[in-house]
């Protein structure tokens, strides 16, 4: 079968080249590959060696955002021929520590965690994949290739869940969502803050393209102005863009009892002067939490699959700007000016 490989940090390495059939020990369902979509990581992984190609080797199969079909699965796995599928990314550590033994591989305490596509395993890059029944779930079959989204969505899923739970310490009465990056974290992140009925606003530094109207169509508010004109405070930030210098204003802008989100990650190294003592006394006095959050657990992939379910497919649809065939998949990953999520059509 074909798959798209390359080896870390060499790009033009990246090719697709002939690989054996996905391995049994793999898991227990086949699923032939439809879609991946590309992020960050794989950009990061291609050119800078981010990632880490499974033991032995020096090249990988590539992506963890996945969209297949199930070929076969056992009968008692709740899945069948023709459904449609994504892949979990993370896999336990195999000691495992405390988080792992309870499946809450997100949050891998040792870092021994492997991830399909980004660390120590081949990714969801090939026309056919295995995994095990636990790391397969299932779509809304009328997503069609829109359920290549579900994997961003549990990232974002997870990130709410997160900040739900951290909101249930004390009164919680959300109503000012702030979003930061228009990108596909921040979108779908903005998408189930309207879900849950919150006003929304989504701040990124774009005024043209599809961005606004995307933000706009979902009855949020864009804001191309930067955090220092909203002209009021959140009571929940989510951040999208791992802009040191704005995570370190945002954790000055919150509401009373704000929740501030982090999810992005930046691969520079900007060196920012901050008020250390303001910050502390803005965060001590407002109750505030700042947390991180990466990667999800299989509760977090559901929660994402019924939010995909629920939502409106043309808008969904607009998110994909572009797709790219398998053959070409290397130009994936150079980043064009209207771009916003990217995929790859394993079918060709
Ligand atoms: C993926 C996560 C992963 C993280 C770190 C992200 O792009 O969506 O699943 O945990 O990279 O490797």
């Amino acid at each position: 079968m074909k798959a798209c490989t390359v080896t870390p940090g060499k790009i033009e390495s990246g090719t697709v080249e002939d690989v054996p059939e996905p391995p049994a020990t793999d898991g227990d369902v086949l699923v032939e590959g439809l879609m991946v979509g590309v992020c960050g990581t794989d950009v990061e992984i291609a050119t800078e060696g981010y990632g880490v190609p499974p033991a032995g080797r020096d090249r990988m199969t590539l992506f963890h955002e996945s969209l297949g079909r199930v070929v076969e699965a056992p009968a008692d796995s709740g899945l069948a021929a023709g459904d449609l599928v994504a892949g979990i990314v993370r896999r336990p550590d195999p000691v495992p520590c405390a988080c792992c033994a309870m499946d809450q591989w997100d949050f891998c305490r040792n870092g021994q965690y492997t991830e399909r596509g980004i660390k120590g395993m081949d990714g969801y890059g090939s026309q056919r994949w295995r995994v095990p029944p636990k790391f397969a779930v299932k779509l809304d079959p009328t997503l069609e290739d829109l359920g290549v989204l579900l994997e961003p969505t549990s990232v974002v899923a997870k990130a709410w869940d997160q900040t739900e739970r951290i909101g249930a310490r004390a009164c919680y009465a959300p109503e000012k969502v702030l979003v930061t990056g228009a990108g596909p974290i921040g979108l779908l992140a903005a998408l189930l803050g309207v879900q849950r009925g919150l006003e929304v606003h989504v701040v990124d530094r774009v005024t043209e393209g599809a961005k606004p109207q995307l933000v706009a169509d979902l009855g949020a508010t864009y804001h191309s102005a930067g955090v220092g004109s909203l002209g009021f405070e959140p009571d929940i930030v989510i951040e999208a863009t791992g802009v040191g210098q704005l995570v370190i204003d945002l954790m000055q802008r919150g509401a009373p009892n704000a929740i501030v989100c982090l999810t992005g990650i930046s691969s520079g190294h900007h060196t920012v002067s901050a008020d250390g003592d303001a910050i502390n006394k803005d965060l001590v006095l407002g109750n505030e939490v700042v947390f991180g959050s990466v990667n999800a657990g299989r509760q977090h992939y559901e929660q994402a699959a019924e939010a995909l379910a629920r939502a409106d497919r043309s808008w969904l649809q607009r998110l994909i700007t572009r797709r790219v065939p398998m053959a070409d998949w290397s130009t994936a990953l150079t980043r064009q000016p209207d771009d916003v999520k990217v995929v790859v059509d394993l079918r060709g």
